[in-house]
């Protein structure tokens, strides 16, 4: 990559278009000329990339025989650089006649003739090139590739620059793209020369954005073609997935009401980077299965309970789908551009989403009115009768900070009750509840970027490639500019293909391994001595602790062998600074505090937090999930992490809020609240965009919880498996269809804004909450997202001076002291931590196994978790067409030795059971799994993971163990 102004030590002169312009050493000559503002044509080059020169078409004159590439060619002191003379121009317009002969007529290229992207075509413009003026006949039948669900080939408008290549291998890691052919048939090919639908290739879409013809496109999505992107809205926002949050702009057609394309959109976090789901994911938006009325239960719908035989249970995995029978019950009129489903009616059951014909005629159309004064009224009931602890609400980390955070004041200033939580439970609160007992802060202590200037990073628990795509990104471009990578994770994911060295470590042995770790570091006195005396406590403590697990002890509880752990703990020890990445391999375990103490350890005697290029960073999984957290939307803490049964805080808050009675006790957190209402407890409950039927553990359990409930009502986008228990239904607003802020991983508060208009009544999320807290008489005034964002941030110090303002198109990290001038704090306790005595509390752990071993009767071990193409239970990917395209099914992966002894191959129906219920699946015969371990997604409710996993918690956390529980395989039907 061409050198930057920052990486520049000194400047030198030249002169440009008889212009003196001074430029930092070693940036090249067109770098300079763009800086000051002189336009240098270019083909194959992009500044996110090394320059190669090929192309010819930003050669200047620089008073040598021959012209030099203004994109390699570095700038030099006296220099003198003429950009446009007529033999540059002729030049210029010789090579583009050249390539506009081997291009397809124009009316075949769809970037010219849709998003008027194709830089080729817009030179040929410049010099007035057209395929008729050229001897050689137009296009080279090299042919076309329409393999892939969401990128068109089209090898006869390939100039062979290398964008796409460098763009797949330097900027995504993926390493898909090469060459194949000689001569005039060379092309550029995926993989072995194999269709691209049939490649590793991952759908990001960085070679579509790179490519500078029409070579590489997006399809349509839904066969709508693409106006030009002059005629089309542009909306910056953000990705509504992954806590990576990268930013983006959608291209919107207004006259069809739908968006037409993503574009990835620079941002100091992302990049400008975009994953499959970012890039193609955003259509289930307009899907037909949308609510648009608010619903009530008929009254011969009662008594309560599930309402479709598939979350009944009662029918086997992946039984037909109904008919569609389902016309005027709350759904999306599929009528009109933009709304239609491949093949598909509305109301039908598309790829395993909810019967909506099974369960719409269970209830019926209401007013909003109607609807909310039911709300208001049978929760209060329910609070006068049972009181706070009867009451209980399940916000989410896909809404708004402002929304998870009016939900929370809803719950606690309305109900008196703590009762109020999110996925954060099912995800990272084991790592939440270490960091805060550790160093007194929940989020990140650097950003995921900060890889770069570490000499060594941990990845541990994560299939980042999977789970955070765009994050794992620029740890694969560290690593390639000299970042050791260290892959700690049961499963071979793709991160293990990237790393210096990986350890296939046995489910559930991580305090084991990383004890054995820090004995190692310790013994080796590779430990930072006075980062430990004069920033720590404790050590002592675990130094006797860690001296039980020599690297021999390990590896019997591990399976790494202790040559390895050896080698991790030198390379850890000995490197400058080293960051810990971690993911729900590590939280969801009953062990997942303790595992999340040792990383926290392991990084603080050896001095990796404070400072560039180190510290700890538990990637988030949802949008949001960092920024809910932060908002209180969790059962022992009031906004900004203030503890719940702290009374200075309880009266601190009911000052700022002007309420009384708030619950002085922590509330009950998502599978507490689902123990509570199957013994009778909590009795109401008020879910706001969460599918727990789904994302719970041990679904049988769930769904008696759910139908004991005397009232539920559900707020959210699709006809959800919560939602068949519900009493009363709200039709809420998807991401794209409001405005609010966003927090990622990163700490980075970014605005998410509105693109799309709310289907039918839809209603906005915080409008609905606000409605039902002033009908149980909160006086809520509310107008727009920017009084909630005021408000919230007088009572979140960690948001101090952030405004809708000053966040501005890219965001702004938190803590911020002046974000009119700053991005925020990257590294942070770069001098203290944020515990009562500012030092790092070391909390030494013992190894434990897990709840439920592996025996004769269920010998396997399943493990729980994402795919790249979807997203938790499946209710928005699963209607994206493009990622129901490339990922339909569920699948269980097992490791071929494994497969070949239950006589199973790639593509058999398994059946998979654990004492907690069974489901039928296809097989996938990985090399990624190790022996004796299965894998399946959870995504899907016709093969539902969660009836398979067990509710034992971690004691700290309270996050249940998703990663772990044993199970049986055996083929189906046999
Ligand atoms: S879509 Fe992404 S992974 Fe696939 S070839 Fe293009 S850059 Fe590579
Ligand atoms: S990495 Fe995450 S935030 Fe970025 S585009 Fe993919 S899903 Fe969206």
């Amino acid at each position: 990559m061409a050198i930057t102004a920052a990486e520049s030590t000194g400047t030198v002169t030249l002169t440009i278009d008889g212009r003196e312009v001074t430029a930092p050493e070693g940036v090249t000559i067109w770098q300079a000329a763009k800086a000051a503002g002189i336009d240098i044509p270019v083909l194959c080059h992009d500044e996110r990339f090394d320059p190669v020169g090929v192309c010819r078409m930003c050669v200047v004159d620089v008073g040598a025989p021959a012209f030099a590439a203004s994109c390699v060619r570095a700038c030099e002191n006296g220099m003198q650089v003429t950009t446009d003379t007529p033999e540059l121009e002729r030049s210029r317009t010789m090579l583009t006649k050249l390539l506009v002969s081997d291009q397809p007529a124009r009316e075949r290229d769809p970037k010219q003739t849709t998003t008027g992207d194709n830089e080729l075509l817009a030179l040929a413009d410049r010099y007035g090139v057209t395929g008729d003026d050229t001897a050689l006949p137009c296009g080279s039948g090299r042919g076309v590739d329409e393999s892939s669900p969401v990128i068109a080939v089209d090898h006869d408008a390939c100039i062979l620059c290398d964008r796409c290549t460098r763009a797949c291998d330097d900027i995504q890691g993926n390493d898909v793209i090469g060459r194949s052919g000689k001569g005039y048939a060379t092309l550029i090919a995926f993989d072995l020369s194999d269709p691209m639908g049939a490649s590793s290739c991952v759908s990001c879409g960085e070679c579509v954005a790179a490519c500078p013809t029409g070579a590489l496109t997006n399809k349509p999505i839904h066969d709508i073609p693409i106006r030009p992107r002059t005629e089309l809205d542009a909306v910056d926002t953000v990705c509504p997935y992954c806590g990576v949050g990268c930013a983006l702009t959608y291209y919107v057609d207004r006259e069809r009401g739908a968006i037409a394309y993503a574009d990835g959109r620079e941002q100091p976090g992302s990049q400008g980077r975009l994953c499959v789901k970012g890039r193609y994911g955003w259509d289930y938006a307009a899907s037909p299965q949308r609510l648009t009325m608010p619903l009530i239960r008929r009254e011969e719908s009662y008594p309560k309970g599930a309402l479709s035989s598939d979350v009944r249970g009662d029918i086997a995995a992946g039984g037909p789908a109904a008919d569609d029978t389902a016309n005027g019950h709350g759904l999306a009129d599929d009528g009109g551009p933009g709304k239609k489903r491949r093949g598909g009616k509305r109301g039908r059951k598309p790829g395993g989403l909810v019967d909506y014909a099974e369960v719409l005629p269970h209830f019926r159309e209401a007013s909003w009115e109607e609807a909310l004064n039911l709300v208001a009224r049978r929760l209060s009931e329910i609070y006068a009768e049972g009181g706070p602890g009867a009451i209980a609400g399940f916000g989410s980390a896909k809404c708004s900070n402002e929304e998870a955070y009016l939900f929370q004041k809803l719950i606690r200033t309305g109900f008196h009750t703590n009762n109020v939580d999110h996925c954060t439970r099912l995800c990272h609160a084991s790592s939440v509840a270490a960091l805060f007992e550790g160093i007194g802060s929940g989020a990140v202590s650097t950003t995921y970027g900060d890889i770069k200037n570490a000499g060594v990073a941990i990845v541990t628990g994560s299939n980042s490639t999977a789970n955070h795509p765009v994050a794992s990104s620029f740890f694969k471009q560290a690593r390639r500019n000299g970042t050791t990578i260290i892959y700690v994770d049961p499963r071979a994911d793709k991160m293990a293909d990237h790393a210096d060295i990986y350890c296939q470590l046995k489910p559930g042995t991580d305090v084991a391994l990383y004890n054995a770790v820090m004995h190692e570091v310790i013994r080796l006195g590779l430990t930072d001595d006075d980062f430990i005396a004069h920033r720590t406590s404790n050590y002592e403590a675990l130094k006797s602790t860690v001296a039980d697990y020599p690297p021999e002890r390990a590896e019997q509880i591990t399976g790494v062998p202790a040559d390895l752990i050896r080698r991790v703990a030198r390379v850890w020890g000995e490197a400058t600074a080293g960051i810990i990445f971690w993911g729900m391999g590590i939280s969801q375990h009953t062990t997942g505090t303790d595992n999340a103490r040792c990383l926290i350890a392991l990084c603080s005697i050896t001095g990796n937090v404070g400072k560039p290029g180190a510290g700890l960073h538990p990637l988030r999984g949802q949008n949001n999930v960092q920024g809910a957290s932060d908002m209180g939307l969790i059962p022992m803490f009031f906004p900004d992490y203030q503890k719940a049964d702290d009374p200075d805080v309880k009266a601190s808050f009911e000052q700022a809020w002007g309420a009384t009675d708030l619950d002085p006790e922590k509330g009950l957190t998502v599978t507490e609240i689902i123990g509570s209402a199957l013994k009778g407890g909590v009795r109401g409950m008020y879910m706001l965009g969460e599918n727990p039927f789904l994302s719970d553990p041990n679904i049988n359990k769930v769904r008696k919880a759910l139908s004991k409930l005397d009232f539920l009502v559900v707020q959210d986008i699709f006809l959800t498996e919560t939602a068949e228990f519900a009493d009363v239904i709200l039709p809420a607003s998807s991401y794209l269809e409001k405005d609010g802020t966003y927090t990622n991983t990163d700490r980075r508060v970014q605005l998410g804004r509105k693109v799309l208009d709310t289907p039918g009544q839809a209603r906005v999320d915080w409008e609905v909450v606000q409605d039902v807290a002033n009908r149980i008489g909160l006086c809520w005034h509310y107008e727009t997202p920017r009084d909630i964002f005021e408000e919230m941030v007088s009572v979140i110090p960690s948001y101090k001076n952030l405004t809708y303002d000053n966040l501005g198109l890219t965001g702004k990290l938190y803590p911020n002291p002046d974000p009119e001038r700053s991005d925020g704090t990257v590294v942070m306790f770069t001098e203290t931590f944020k515990t009562d005595d500012g030092l790092a509390h070391l909390v030494p752990a013992e190894w434990l196994p897990a709840r439920e071993l592996p025996d004769e009767e269920y010998p396997f071990v399943l493990n729980t978790g994402r795919m790249l193409e979807h997203w938790h239970t499946g209710s928005m990917t699963r209607r994206s067409y493009a990622l129901d395209a490339i990922a339909p099914k569920a699948l269980v992966f097992i490791h071929p030795d494994d497969a070949a002894g239950l006589g199973l191959e790639d593509g058999d129906l398994a059946r998979v059971s654990s004492r907690r219920g069974v489901i039928e699946l296809e097989a996938k015969v990985s090399h990624r799994e190790a022996r004796g371990n299965c894998f399946i997604p959870f995504h899907f409710r016709e093969a539902a993971a969660n009836l398979l996993t067990i509710d034992e918690i971690d004691p700290f956390g309270k996050i249940p163990e998703f990663k772990f529980c044993a199970v049986r395989i055996e083929k189906a039907g046999g």
